[in-house]
C-alpha cells in the first residue's frame, strides 16, 4: 500500500490532524480551531499545499533545505544505500562505509584544526553531546571542577533538556523548571533591540565583555565552555556588530575554556562560507551541526571535534559513555554525502557569497525604507526585518509584542511567501538555489505583505 496524504480533502485531513497530532511549539487549542496548513509536495524553492496553492519557501523548511526540495539525486542515493545496508550501528567496534566516507568529507570541509565527528540525529542531540563532551573532556584533562557552560539569553540550541538549558529562551525555561544547574546566561549582541544609545561597534565590544566578566566572576577554573551561534537564528536572525566576534575570540584565547560554535543554521553555506566560523574567522573547539548537513532530506546531526578536544576524548583512552542508536545512520549518511556533493558541484557556497547573496541583500535592505520597518539586515542568505510602530524611534515597540509579527506572517503566507515571525521581526532563510527571478518575487511579495500589514495596523491603531 502506498500512503497518499492528499487523497482526502483538506478539511478531512485537518480534522484528523486536530484529533491526533500534537505539533511542536504550537498552541494546539488555537491551531485545532483554525486548522493546520497541509503541505503536500515541493520542488526547488516552491511548496504546494493541499488546496493546490503554490507558496515560496522563504525559510528553506526550517532553515535546512540548502539544495532545494525534490532532488531525486538524494532520494536515489538513500534508496541505493537502504537496499545495500539500511541499518547497522557504530557502537561495538563496528562501522560502515557511508559513516566513514562522510566523516572524511566533513573533516575536509571543516577548518584545519577540526578532524573528527560524533554523530546523532538532530541539532538538539548534538548539543546534548556537547554538554556531556565538554565536561568529560575536562575530567579527562584532570580538571573536574570545570563544569559551568556559559551561553546567551535568546540563543537557541534545541529543545531537549540540555538544548533548552543551553538556549536562552525564557518561555522554554519556564516549562520544565530549566535550565539544569551549571549553565550561566549572558546578554546577546542584539544591537537593534538592546544596544541602547551605543553605536553598534561600541555595543559589540560591550556585549563581548560580558563574557569576560562572567568568566572572571565564576572563575576560569570552574568554567568549561562558552557556546554561541555565529548568527542567532531562532532568536530572530541576530547579526552581531563587527566588533563582537574578534573581541570574544580574544577573551577566549586568553582563557583556558572551550569554545563551542553552534553551526546548526550557519553551517553548510548559509553565510556564504562552509561554516559561520569561517565567515567570522573564529576558531571553535566544537561545532554542533545538523539541518543543512542533509538539507533536511533525512534527520542527521553531529558534533565536529577539534584536535584539542580529541586529545582528551580520544587520546587519554577510556570509554565516552554516550551514543545514539542512530549515530552515523547509513541512510542518513548517504543523504548527507549526496547533499554535500550537490552543494560542491553547483558551487552553492560561492553562489551565496558572490551571486545570490549580494543580489538578494541589495534588494532586501531597501525594504528598510518602508514605514513599518525599523531595520533590515542580511548576511549570506539569512535576513530579518524589524517591524516597528514608529520608524523615527528605534526604541519603541508595539504594545502587544508578537501580534503584528504573527499578522504579517499570516498575510505573507496568503500572498505566497513563507516568512517566519520572531517577536515582531520577519525572518527569511531561503534555499541556497534561489534564482534571481525568485529573489525578485521574494522581495516583491515581502513588500506587498508589508503594505497589507501596515494598512491593517494603521486602521486598528497600532502605529505611532
Ligand atoms: C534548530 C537548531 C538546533 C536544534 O536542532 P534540532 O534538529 O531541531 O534538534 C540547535 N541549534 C541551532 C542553532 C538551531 O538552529
Amino acid at each position: 500500500m502506498t500512503v497518499q496524504s492528499n487523497i482526502y480533502p483538506t478539511k478531512a485531513l485537518q480534522e484528523m490532524d486536530a484529533a491526533h497530532h500534537l505539533h511542536p511549539f504550537s498552541d494546539m487549542k488555537a491551531l485545532n480551531q483554525e486548522g493546520s496548513r497541509i503541505i503536500t509536495s515541493a520542488t526547488g524553492v516552491w511548496l504546494t499545499d493541499s488546496d493546490g496553492n503554490r507558496i515560496m519557501d522563504g525559510m528553506a523548511g526550517l532553515w535546512c533545505v540548502q539544495v532545494g526540495h525534490g532532488r531525486t539525486e538524494i532520494a536515489d542515493a538513500v534508496h541505493k544505500q537502504m537496499v545495500e545496508l539500511s541499518y547497522y550501528n557504530t557502537f561495538f567496534k563496528t562501522t560502515h562505509p557511508p559513516a566513514i566516507e562522510l566523516s572524511r568529507k566533513l573533516a575536509e570541509l571543516a577548518p584545519p584544526h577540526i578532524n573528527r565527528v560524533f554523530y546523532c540525529s538532530s541539532g538538539s542531540e548534538a548539543n546534548d553531546t556537547v554538554f556531556r563532551m565538554v565536561r568529560y573532556y575536562w575530567d579527562q584533562m584532570g580538571k573536574p571542577d570545570k563544569k559551568v557552560i556559559i551561553s546567551r539569553w535568546n540563543g537557541y540550541h534545541g529543545s531537549t533538556l540540555a538544548g533548552t538549558s543551553l538556549g536562552g529562551m525564557k518561555a522554554m525555561h519556564a516549562q520544565g523548571d530549566l535550565p539544569v544547574p551549571g549553565v550561566h546566561h549572558i546578554n546577546q549582541p542584539y544591537w537593534f533591540g538592546e544596544g541602547g544609545d551605543m553605536s553598534p561597534d561600541e555595543f559589540g565590544l560591550h556585549a563581548a565583555r560580558e563574557l569576560e566578566k562572567a568568566i572572571d566572576e565564576i572563575g576560569e577554573n570552574k568554567v568549561a565552555a562558552f557556546i554561541a551561534e555565529p548568527i542567532q537564528g531562532a532568536g530572530g536572525v541576530i547579526i552581531p556588530p563587527d566588533t563582537y566576534w574578534p573581541e570574544v575570540q580574544r577573551i577566549l584565547k586568553e582563557r583556558d575554556i572551550l569554545f563551542v560554535a553552534d553551526e546548526v543554521i550557519c553551517g553548510f553555506g548559509r553565510l556564504g562560507r562552509w561554516f559561520g566560523s569561517d565567515y567570522y574567522g573564529i576558531e571553535p573547539d566544537l561545532m554542533p551541526i545538523a539541518k543543512g548537513l542533509t538539507s533536511g532530506y533525512l534527520p542527521m546531526g553531529g558534533v565536529l571535534v577539534s584536535d584539542r578536544v580529541a586529545e582528551g576524548v580520544v587520546g587519554k583512552g577510556g570509554d565516552f559513555n554516550h551514543g545514539y542508536t542512530y549515530s552515523g545512520h547509513p541512510a542518513c549518511a548517504a543523504a548527507a554525502l549526496a547533499n554535500l556533493a550537490i552543494i560542491e558541484r553547483e558551487g552553492l557556497v560561492e553562489r551565496v557569497a558572490n551571486d545570490i547573496g549580494p543580489y538578494l541583500k541589495e534588494r532586501w535592505l531597501k525594504l528598510a525604507d518602508h514605514p513599518l520597518v525599523g531595520e533590515a539586515r542580511m548576511t549570506g542568505l539569512v535576513g530579518a526585518l524589524e517591524l516597528v510602530p514608529d520608524k523615527a524611534d528605534r526604541h519603541k515597540r508595539f504594545k502587544d509584542v508578537g501580534v503584528p509579527g504573527l499578522l504579517c506572517r499570516d498575510i505573507s503566507f496568503e500572498n505566497g511567501l513563507v516568512m517566519r515571525a520572531v517577536r515582531d521581526s520577519m525572518i527569511i532563510s531561503p534555499p541556497l538555489v534561489l534564482s534571481h527571478e525568485e529573489a525578485d518575487f521574494l522581495v516583491a511579495t515581502a513588500e506587498k505583505t508589508l503594505n497589507d500589514t501596515y494598512r491593517i495596523l494603521k486602521r486598528d491603531g497600532w502605529m505611532g
